[in-house]
C-alpha cells in the first residue's frame, strides 16, 4: 500500500489499523476494532485509488473551503492567466466542475440518474 495512505489517515485522525490474530479474529492492536468482517488488505482505506474518500475527509474539516479554494486556484490559474479565448476558458472550467453532491453520492445514484436522464433526453 502506498505510504501516503497511512500519512493521510494519521493527519485526519483515522486509525491506521494494525491487525492482531486473537481468539480466531483479526483485531486492530491500536483501536481494538474487529477487522474480521473485512478482507485482508481492505482494513485500511486506499486514498490513491479512491480519491472521493479524500474529499469526504477534507469536507469534514473547518478549513474545507480553503482547501477547495486552493484546488481551484491551482487548477485554473494557468488557464485564466493565459491569452486563451474566454470560450476555451469556460469550456475548461465546465469540464472540471462536476459538483460534489454527484461525485460523493454512494447511495442514491445521483450521477447515474443524471447521466441516464441526459442521454434519454438526447435520443
Ligand atoms: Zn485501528
Amino acid at each position: 500500500m502506498d505510504p501516503r495512505n497511512k500519512k493521510f489517515a494519521e493527519l485526519c485522525g483515522i486509525c491506521w489499523h494494525e491487525d492482531e490474530w486473537i481468539n480466531h479474529k483479526y483485531i486492530c492492536k491500536k483501536c481494538k476494532a474487529s477487522l474480521s468482517d473485512s478482507l485482508p488488505g481492505m482494513w485500511n482505506p486506499d486514498f490513491v485509488i479512491h480519491p472521493t474518500l479524500v474529499l469526504r475527509e477534507m469536507m469534514k474539516r473547518d478549513d474545507w473551503y480553503d482547501f477547495s479554494h486552493s484546488l481551484w486556484v491551482e487548477t485554473f490559474s494557468e488557464v485564466t492567466t493565459s491569452k486563451l479565448s474566454i470560450n476555451y476558458q469556460v469550456e475548461f472550467m465546465i469540464e472540471r466542475s462536476i459538483p460534489n453532491r454527484y461525485i460523493l453520492d454512494t447511495t442514491e445514484g445521483r450521477l447515474l440518474d443524471a447521466a441516464i436522464k441526459f442521454m434519454e433526453e438526447k435520443q
